[in-house]
Parts: structure tokens; C-alpha cells; sequence
């Protein structure tokens, strides 16, 4: 089954840049409507957690460390077709590969610390959303 919602968090790199507002406007430009959103910093532990499923790579103890040293910006985001959409809105894992005028293109500096997430199937959208957002949170 398809849903129309799909999750996102501006990365620490990108915040530490300045790029929220410039990331936010790509999404709102490309028709993303924002569902839920909030200002906020992951524990150790709650970057242990969401990246549980990468735990056997080899990056798993720097991508926590990363994620984790300083706010993110969480949301949830509402398009037809949005994980897909959004996906490819935000580009290639490395910015390096990412086609042009996509956000990784644009604002990320490494494939490590590559400015934004987004979600990879409705599945992971529907777990990783409610690991941010209670339902009194999403409007
Ligand atoms: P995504 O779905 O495009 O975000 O990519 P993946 O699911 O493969 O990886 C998850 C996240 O791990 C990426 O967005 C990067 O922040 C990080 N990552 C991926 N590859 C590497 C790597 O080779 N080294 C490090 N340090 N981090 C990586």
C-alpha cells in the first residue's frame, strides 16, 4: 500500500550551516505540505535507535555520533507519492553523485554528514514519524 506522507530531518551539518530555512523552502516549493515539524536533538541513544537497522555497518558508531552532536529539524510530509517524491527531491546518499538542484546537491558537504533523511518506504515513513511525533502532534 501507498501513503502520502513520508519523514524528514534536516541533518546537524545543515543546521550548523544556516541551510533550515533554504532546505524548507525546497520542500514547501516542491509541493511538500508540513504535517508535523519540531526543533529538537537526538540522545546517543535515540541515534542508536533510529539508525538500529544500520548497526552492523561499518559507519554505525560515527553516524550516531553525528547525528546526535546538535539540533535536527524533525517533520512529517504530506505529497502523492511522497517517499518517492522525496526522494528524489533530496538526491544520491553522496552529495557528490546527487543530481543537480537537489537538496543534497545543494546544501550537503559528504556522504556522511549529507544535510537531510528521508524516509526509504511507506513502512519506515509510518515507524519513523512516530518515533518524533505523538498523533496530537500531526496536523
Ligand atoms: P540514505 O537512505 O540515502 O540516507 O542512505 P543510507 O540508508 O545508505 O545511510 C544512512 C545514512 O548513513 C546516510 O544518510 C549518511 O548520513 C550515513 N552514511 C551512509 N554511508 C556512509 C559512509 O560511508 N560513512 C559514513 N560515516 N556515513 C555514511
Amino acid at each position: 500500500m501507498t501513503t502520502n506522507r513520508t519523514f524528514t530531518m534536516i541533518k546537524p551539518d545543515a543546521v550548523e550551516n544556516g541551510h533550515i530555512g533554504g532546505i524548507l523552502e525546497k520542500i514547501t516549493s516542491a509541493g511538500f505540505k508540513i504535517v508535523a515539524m519540531k526543533y529538537t536533538q537526538l540522545s546517543t541513544r535515540d541515534a542508536q535507535e533510529f539508525y538500529a537497522v544500520h548497526n552492523e555497518r561499518p559507519f554505525y558508531g560515527e553516524l550516531v555520533e553525528f547525528m546526535s552532536r546538535g539540533p535536527i529539524v524533525a517533520a512529517i510530509l504530506e505529497k502523492d507519492n511522497a517517499v518517492d517524491d522525496f526522494r528524489a527531491l533530496i538526491g544520491a546518499t553522496n552529495p557528490a553523485e546527487a543530481a543537480e538542484g537537489t537538496i543534497r546537491k545543494l546544501f550537503a558537504s559528504n556522504i556522511a554528514e549529507n544535510a537531510v533523511h528521508g524516509s526509504d518506504s511507506d513502512e519506515n515513513a509510518a515507524i519513523e514519524g512516530a518515533f518524533h511525533f505523538s498523533g496530537r502532534e500531526i496536523y
